[in-house]
């Protein structure tokens, strides 16, 4: 098999298997509720782990918990929270669908203006790329918060995290990054990056699972002025003396709701102990060549065959997947699994997602999938297939 698409699901570790198994039967057959004593601050600690190995972060600023969209919408709010008496929320047409939804839900509940960078703006610098001009473009003084990622999900086009917070820092907002592409692709820096608050998932490059917890990172600069909606338990001064009244933990704790999901976490750790290994500089590193490659590819090979790619050439503005255009991309998608043992990842209407996952791609499977590629489109073998709605995933 040739597997594609790191960029949607990580693979499977061996060491995750095995730990959790332990954990499954050693631990919670075992211990049983005596776990807790060591599963109680796991969000935390796992999230330390996080913040060192792949986000660039000291500890006590990053959890391990919930899911990426249930955090945007709590850090969302709470940097919304922190501007009163502004009402403007800038997001990009090309964001992913559930920040954008998210968005658009808390702009409705509050009242708010909810501004969208078109695609014909994004489309001025090269496929998606926001320059600082024109973010300055959409800043004013009522804009409380901008949201955006720092790999494009769709075009794999990389933002500039630090020029563009600084642009909108400038002008009193926070920006709110979504890293879900980014994270475990490229050796992400947020504490020298300036960055106050971002989010993201583990499942994809980090190889976390189906399913496992997302990651909120809140700066120790800003994490005692902000309250971020839902004081749970675990965010409570003093959890366990159950008291009558809220009173927030100070920093990250402060934004814990609930019991962590021991299992999902475990299965980060494991994940982030491989990382820490092969280090995010060489991770980095091999995504850039791995999609150079790739480029190299497709001029020679899919280029001639009709494909377009959708992503920037140089790598220094793109992370670990390319976008492809094809006006048949869905039976190709298809065809590929079917046929050709390759498993790409399919965007409607015309797009096929490619992605080097560092640690496990190697340089010949990425030839041979495109070699799969490019002799089953030149053999018309895509026109085999029959497209049933929802046959594409
Ligand atoms: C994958 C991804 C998500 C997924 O959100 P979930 O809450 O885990 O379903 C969100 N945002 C971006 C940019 C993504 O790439």
């Amino acid at each position: 098999m040739c597997y594609l698409d790191g960029n949607s699901l990580g693979r499977l570790p061996k060491a995750t298997a095995e730990a959790i198994q332990k954990m499954t039967l050693e631990e919670w057959g075992g211990e049983l509720v005596t776990g807790w004593s060591h599963w109680i601050d796991m969000a935390q600690s796992v999230g330390d782990q996080l913040g060192s190995v792949v986000l660039g972060a000291k500890p006590g600023q990053v959890l391990a918990t919930d899911t990426t969209s249930v955090n945007l919408y709590r850090l969302a709010l709470a940097a919304i929270k922190d501007r009163p008496g502004r009402s403007t929320i800038v997001v990009d047409e090309a964001n992913f669908p559930t920040d954008r939804y998210i968005l658009q839900g808390i702009a409705a509940d509050l009242g708010m203006n909810l501004v969208t960078i078109p695609n014909e703006d994004l489309a001025v610098a090269e496929f998606e790329r926001i320059t600082p001009d024109l973010l300055a473009k959409y800043m004013n003084d009522d804009v409380a918060l901008v949201c955006l990622q720092i790999i494009n999900y769709r075009s794999g086009a990389r933002q500039d995290v630090p020029a563009l917070t600084e642009v909108a820092g400038a002008r009193g907002a926070y920006v709110l990054w979504d890293a879900s592409h980014a994270v475990g692709a490229l050796d992400l820096q947020l504490d020298k990056w300036g960055v106050d608050l971002a989010i993201g998932c583990t499942y994809k490059y980090c190889n976390g699972g189906p399913g496992a917890p997302g990651w909120l990172y809140v700066s120790s600069a800003v994490s005692n002025q902000l309250h971020a909606p839902v004081q749970g338990w675990f965010a409570q001064k003093n959890q366990f003396a159950m008291g009558p009244d809220f009173e927030r933990a100070p920093g990250i704790l402060g934004y814990q709701i609930a019991t962590p999901s021991v299992m999902g976490l475990t299965s980060i750790a494991s994940s982030m102990s491989i990382i820490e290994q092969a280090g995010m500089a060489s991770i980095e590193a091999k995504a850039a060549q791995g999609t150079d490659f790739m480029i190299e590819l497709f001029d020679a090979w899919l280029a001639p065959l009709g494909f377009g790619l959708e992503t920037p050439r140089e790598a220094r503005h793109r992370g670990g997947h390319l976008s492809l255009t094809h006006a048949e991309a869905d039976r190709i998608s298809i065809a590929l699994r079917q046929f050709a043992n390759v498993i790409p990842d399919y965007r409607k209407p015309n797009t096929i997602r490619v992605a080097v996952a560092p640690l496990y791609n190697s340089y010949e499977e990425i030839f041979t999938g495109f070699e799969r590629m490019r002799d089953l489109v030149s053999d018309g073998k895509h026109h085999e297939v029959s497209l049933t709605e929802g046959a594409v995933t």
